[in-house]
C-alpha cells in the first residue's frame, strides 16, 4: 500500500460523491451540524463510505473503500465506522437496486423521527421517488445487534421504499445513483417541511388519486 495521492482507482467516484454531498448541504437537507453518513456501491464488492462524522468540510481523500464483507480496502474507519459500514452492507445484500444510502438528520423529516411518526406521501413531489408513506424504525441503541437488525427488518417489510425514517434519529434514503438519491433527500425535507406547515393551517389533505381523470372531454376514451 504505497498510499499515494490520487492512487485510488476510485478517484471519480469519490469526486461524485464529495459533489453530492455538497448538493445536500445547498439544498437544505443538512442538519446544523453536518452530520451525516453517504456510501456509494461501486461495484457487486465495494463501497465508497464517508469517514469523518460531519461532512460539511468533506474531500476526496475522506473517503473510505470498503468491501461488503468489511475489510477496509483503502483509507481507515473506526470502530463507530465499521457499524455504519455493516449497516450499508446488510442494506446492499438486502437489495439490488440500491446503490447509494444517504443518512442524515434532515430537518423537518427529523421532526418525524422525534415524532417516531411515518412521513405520508401527500406532496406532489414525492410521489416519483417515494410514492408510499415512509416507514419508522424503531429507536435502538447503536452498536446492539438490535440496531441494524431492526432496520434491516423493517427494510425488509417494505420491499419497495427508498427511504426509513429512524426513530429518535433522523433518516435513511436509498437510490439507484447519487443523484436520484440527493433529489429525494431534498424531496423528502420539502415533503416533511410542508406536512408541518401544513399542521397550522388544519393539516395536509390526501392527494385525490381517484380524481385524476379528465373532468371533461371524454377524448382519452373510457376508464375504469
Ligand atoms: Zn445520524
Amino acid at each position: 500500500m504505497a498510499g499515494e495521492q490520487g492512487a485510488s482507482a476510485y478517484q471519480a467516484d469519490r469526486e461524485a460523491l464529495v459533489e453530492a454531498v455538497r448538493a445536500l448541504f445547498t439544498n437544505g437537507v443538512m442538519s446544523s451540524t453536518g452530520h451525516g453518513d453517504v456510501s456509494h456501491r461501486i461495484d457487486e464488492e465495494h463501497m465508497l463510505l464517508t469517514v469523518p462524522g460531519r461532512l460539511r468540510t468533506l474531500q476526496a481523500d475522506d473517503l473510505a473503500v470498503v468491501a461488503l464483507d468489511g475489510q477496509v480496502v483503502e483509507g481507515e474507519i473506526d470502530s463507530l465506522k465499521a457499524e455504519i459500514a455493516d449497516l450499508h452492507s446488510e442494506i446492499y445484500r438486502l437489495r439490488e437496486d440500491i446503490r447509494v444510502i444517504i443518512h442524515t438528520h434532515s430537518p423537518s423529516v427529523l421532526a418525524f423521527a422525534m415524532a417516531n411518526r411515518v412521513l405520508p406521501c401527500r406532496y406532489e413531489a414525492m410521489r416519483f421517488g417515494q410514492p408510499s408513506e415512509v416507514p419508522v424504525v424503531p429507536w435502538a441503541r447503536r452498536g446492539t445487534p438490535a440496531w441494524i437488525s431492526g432496520i434491516v427488518a423493517v427494510l425488509a417489510d417494505h420491499p419497495s421504499t427508498h427511504a426509513l425514517i429512524l426513530g429518535n434519529h433522523g433518516v435513511l434514503v436509498f437510490g439507484a445513483d447519487l443523484a436520484a438519491t440527493v433529489t429525494l433527500s431534498t424531496v423528502l425535507e420539502e415533503a416533511a417541511a410542508g406536512e408541518l406547515g401544513a399542521d397550522r393551517l388544519g393539516g395536509a389533505v390526501a392527494i385525490p388519486l381517484g380524481a385524476g381523470a379528465p373532468a371533461s372531454g371524454g377524448s382519452h376514451g373510457a376508464k375504469p
